[in-house]
């Protein structure tokens, strides 16, 4: 088929939901329906009950996932993560991005449209709920004309309480996978007056997502999502995107009854337009900042498609260039190979290291200030601090050992236990024969055990007489 001109650029200049005086245009898009919507519909369903049982999910006692910043200890799939694991965590979030950028390059913003929680929460839930009580588009659009009267007080103020009360169910969700679900129990069971701050919390989360999901919306995605913003780097001619077939649409022109068509494919009704989310018209071009590939215009399309008998697929999942030159789409390309080469190489180092990670993490120190004994059989003391952070859920009595050195190790005071999840410290006394020792400060290696159980070992210095 000879390809037709390509839609102009000029659209790129601004965004489409801010007029030229650079107020706000406010999106109604019209309800939509299709194969792909419903779809969306099983996959968020699925996500929504992912995320809500997530926090109550637990493996080895542990939660599925725990981002507390605030005490600095990461829960990922039930391992325990300290800011000691740092190393690990960076490895991770190479690793992440990686893969964020090979997926991206290859299927563009499938995720945005399909997993994103700020898409499944706006398009899915509150956008539902908007058109269940305002009605489709148009209906939204006279309700916020008219004046204020008794069916719009009635109408603002439903979707407003329910809107407030989803955002603070969200809000609990939110704090529940940052400092978990135990201690989130507390904050509502044990009241507001013994945990200011998590409620405050709790209040302040509500008031943020009920202003991004009733008010702010698209503009998450349009200027905020640094992911989004990314899009243009990472994708290319190649990428997967929701397209338009120019090259089969284009003349565009109205349908007329009993005229012969001469014509492209699109008929110029506007139902993809009035559908989108973000305000825009994809016929303009693929890859427009705005379009969060929602599949919302391709259903529209093929709507339109079956009713005036030409094939689907007008608006389709393509890449830039299958449009321009008919090519079929191809997933790998050399950039692709490139990005897996790098992630295999990340996720084989990431591997390694959480197979190779310690339950537990020793840290010795000689006590500041303290030099060395000489018992009466002529051995040497050495009084040392300790501090083990513990990684797992359990609790552990450990015992010394050294594993370098013939000698013995005596801690002072009680046993050491290290609680589950917690740290333990203690102080203790090293004594090794003089004849052992290789000069003023000797190198030695303790074992950290838990029974008969090896968890870890650590290097520390030895004073003695020089020999
Ligand atoms: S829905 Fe399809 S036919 Fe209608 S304007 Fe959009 S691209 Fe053209
Ligand atoms: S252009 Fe289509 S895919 Fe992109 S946001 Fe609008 S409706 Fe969704």
């Amino acid at each position: 088929m000879a390809l037709k001109t390509k839609p102009t650029d000029e659209f790129r200049d601004h965004i489409s939901t801010v007029d030229d005086q650079g107020k706000r245009i406010w999106v109604y898009p019209r309800k939509p329906k299709g194969k792909l919507y419903d779809y969306r519909k099983y996959v968020s369903y699925l996500l929504l009950a992912l995320l809500f049982a997530g926090p109550f999910i637990k493996i080895n006692g542990l939660p599925l996932l725990m981002l507390n910043v605030v005490e600095r200890k990461f829960v990922i799939f039930g391992v325990l993560f300290w800011p000691q694991d740092f190393f690990i965590l960076v490895v991770a979030f190479l690793t992440l991005v990686v893969f964020i950028i090979l997926f991206t390059v290859v299927y563009g913003r499938i995720f945005c449209g399909w997993v994103c929680p700020q898409t499944i929460f706006l398009e899915m839930v509150f956008r539902r709920i908007e058109y269940a009580i305002e009605g489709d588009y148009n209906k939204q659009r006279a309700l916020d004309r008219m004046p204020w009267n008794t069916e719009k007080i009635l109408k603002k103020s439903a979707k407003t309480a329910v809107f407030l009360l989803i955002s603070f169910v969200i809000s609990n969700l939110f704090l529940a996978y940052v400092i978990g679900i135990d201690e989130l129990q507390k904050v509502i069971t044990e009241g507001p007056l013994n945990h200011m701050v998590g409620f405050g919390a709790l209040l302040a989360f509500t008031g943020v997502f009920y202003w991004v999901f009733a008010s702010f919306r698209e503009q998450v995605c349009t200027i905020v999502c640094p992911y989004g913003r990314l899009q243009g780097v990472m994708q290319d001619k190649k990428t997967l995107v929701v397209a338009y077939d120019y090259g089969r649409g284009e003349p565009r022109g109205k349908l007329r009854k009993g005229q012969e068509r001469t014509e492209g494919d699109c008929i110029d009704c506007n139902q993809c337009v009035q559908v989108c989310p973000t305000g825009i018209d994809i016929r303009n071009g693929a890859q427009q900042l705005e379009c969060i590939n929602c599949t919302a215009c391709i259903d529209a399309c093929n709507d339109i498609m079956r009713m005036i008998d030409k094939p689907e697929g007008l608006i389709r999942y393509e890449s830039e260039e299958a449009i321009e030159t008919g090519k079929k789409w191809t997933f790998f390309t050399s950039r692709v190979m490139g990005y897996t080469a790098v992630l295999a190489i990340l996720m084989t180092a990431l591997t390694t290291l959480l197979l190779t990670r310690d339950e537990a993490e020793a840290t010795i120190l000689r006590t500041p200030g303290q030099l060395y004994q000489k018992t009466e059989q002529g051995h040497i003391k050495n009084l040392y601090n300790i501090s083990v952070i513990n990684k797992t859920n359990h609790d552990m009595p450990l015992t010394l050992k050294l594993l370098d050195k013939s000698g013995t190790i005596k801690v002072i005071g009680n046993e050491l236990i290290l609680p589950a999840q917690g740290i333990a410290e203690g102080v203790f006394f090293t004594e090794i024969a003089n004849e052992d020792l290789t000069g003023m400060n000797s190198e030695i290696e303790i074992g950290v055990y838990h029974g008969d159980e090896l968890i870890t070992t650590t290097e520390t210095k030895f004073l003695g007489p020089a020999n």
